[in-house]
């Protein structure tokens, strides 16, 4: 098989040590070649049987994916009234939910379950998040037919109370195990503000039933991936294929998303120009989620109270108008990348950096890609720009990331960075510690089925295992450690 591991070491390099088949022409995705020439050599590598699984998965998607006998197949049986299930292809349909950060994380969560399952991903989306990716399976593709018979009821009302799984066990007291019959499709709905049937997805009594739908449509927008752990019909498996529990994100991550390559444009534009020759990259997210209640002038105070307290960003030397170190020798370049809505915080760094020398001399870039003030909906520029942001993020040394932000998580974890986390006040006040190392370089699922969001409650009782913990910026949420 051409495509299957190559040990070499330049192939191994290019490919990020096997992860990425082989079998793509170059010029349609560049990322997906160079992007090991810009990221540091991961010191996390995928196991072996991680890499079987995705030849596998490759396979069957070419087997099963668009316009192919049996996804014809199995879209004419969308209209019998129960699974007939000759065609041997399942499928997993994503839909998107929130914005960027937000599908990235669900998308990565929907195709572990696609590998745990057996499925084919296939990835709705509107035109919004055209130009951001490429194909990520070789000689095939990932997007969903534009004449998919479900697609003008996705968002319909129906879809959720009539054919959801949840739905589903609601009228049949709460089990499958009385259902005879297997629908042709059902939705998933897990999304934040899923109900307490929609969560009986995560129960393993229910998995076994859900094997025989060949048509599962998901809603989620969320890493749902530490609540699979939990499930445990997958749980082996997942510690063959995830021996390190935290590079979950991080190894499929950079398996699927490859940016496209106009994203790739603006990537390579700006590290050309500002990391490329920086001895140090250090990159500030800076998200605030209520601008209103979080001023300005406090959030950089606790920026600046952070990065002192842990080092992160070169010292001022505030008595000297000039650095004594001779100029031009051996000096040392730092590049701080800010990725923020607002510009206030990159025009005082570089303000900063600006009227006063460092304690060592350095010359010390400020440089922040954009700054579109306001989160837009539906425009694809603005996606490509997020999606350019969250990749240069990924390539620094050091990072800082924002609470609660996916935007942030998606950059730690293709980047292998454990972040430091900004705790952004929104009460007028600062908070004590303004910042934690995150345990992991794991994104945080925001809304696992632990949490009770109407109550504000967390249930007791519940035994999430070694590798699970509570999220430092999310106290109900849950992250792989
Ligand atoms: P989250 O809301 O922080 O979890 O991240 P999301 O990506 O889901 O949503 C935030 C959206 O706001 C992004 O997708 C962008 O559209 C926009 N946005 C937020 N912060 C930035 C930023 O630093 N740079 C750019 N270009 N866009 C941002």
């Amino acid at each position: 098989e051409n495509n299957s591991f190559q040990p070499t070491s330049l192939v191994a390099d290019k490919l990020l040590g096997g992860l990425l088949a082989s079998a793509l022409d170059e010029g349609s995705c560049i990322s997906r070649y160079h992007s090991s020439m810009y990221h540091k050599t991961s010191p996390y590598k995928p196991s072996l049987y991680l890499l079987s699984k995705l030849r596998k998965y490759e396979n069957r998607h070419k087997r099963c994916g668009p316009y192919t006998k049996s996804y014809i197949k199995a879209v004419k049986e969308l209209n019998s009234s129960h699974a007939n299930r000759t065609t041997g292809c399942n499928y997993i349909v994503w839909l998107p939910a929130n914005v960027l950060g937000n599908r990235i994380v669900s998308l990565a969560s929907a195709f572990l379950y696609a590998l745990l399952t057996n499925r084919v991903l296939l990835v709705h989306h509107g035109t919004d998040m055209d130009d951001l990716f490429c194909e990520p399976f070789p000689n095939t593709s990932w997007l969903l037919p534009a004449d998919f018979p479900l697609k003008n009821q996705f968002d319909s009302f129906k879809m959720r109370n009539i054919h959801s799984h949840g739905n589903l066990l609601k009228n049949n007291n709460m089990s499958s195990s009385t259902m005879l019959q297997q629908p042709a499709f059902l939705l998933l709905y897990l999304a934040y503000d899923y109900e307490d049937h929609d969560k009986l997805f995560y129960q393993d009594q229910n998995q076994g039933f859900l094997r025989k739908v060949p048509w599962l449509i998901l809603k989620s927008g969320q890493y749902f991936v530490p609540s699979l752990f939990s499930i445990s019909t997958f749980r082996k498996e997942l510690s063959i294929l995830f021996p390190d529990r935290e590079t979950v994100f991080h190894h499929l991550g950079r398996y699927l998303f490859h940016p496209s390559n106009k994203a790739w444009g603006l990537i390579t534009r700006f590290y050309q120009a500002y990391f490329e020759k920086a001895d140090e990259r250090i990159g500030l997210q800076i998200r605030l989620f209520h601008p209103e209640s979080s001023p300005s002038h406090l959030v950089m105070k606790q920026i600046l109270s952070c990065t002192e307290k842990e080092n992160l960003l070169p010292q001022l030397d505030k008595q000297k108008h000039v650095a004594l170190a001779s100029p031009f020798k051996n000096q040392t370049l730092k590049a701080i990348l800010v990725a923020s809505l607002h510009s206030i915080y990159y025009e005082n760094l570089r303000n900063m950096y600006w009227m006063k020398p460092t304690v060592n001399g350095e010359a010390i870039g400020v440089y922040q890609p954009s700054h579109e003030e306001y989160q837009q909906f539906g425009d694809n520029m603005h996606n490509v720009k997020a999606w350019a942001e969250m990749y240069m993020l990924s390539m620094t040394d050091v990072l800082v990331t924002s609470t609660w932000s996916t935007f942030g998580y998606v950059a730690q974890g293709l980047g292998g960075l454990k972040p430091w986390i900004l705790f952004i006040p929104d009460n007028q006040t600062i908070p004590d510690p303004p910042c934690q190392r995150a345990m992991s370089m794991e994104p945080c699922f925001h809304y696992p089925p632990s949490y009770d969001r109407k109550a504000n409650m967390m249930l007791d009782n519940v035994d999430h295992g070694p590798h699970i913990r509570h999220c430092e910026d999310v106290s109900w949420g849950l992250k792989l450690v």
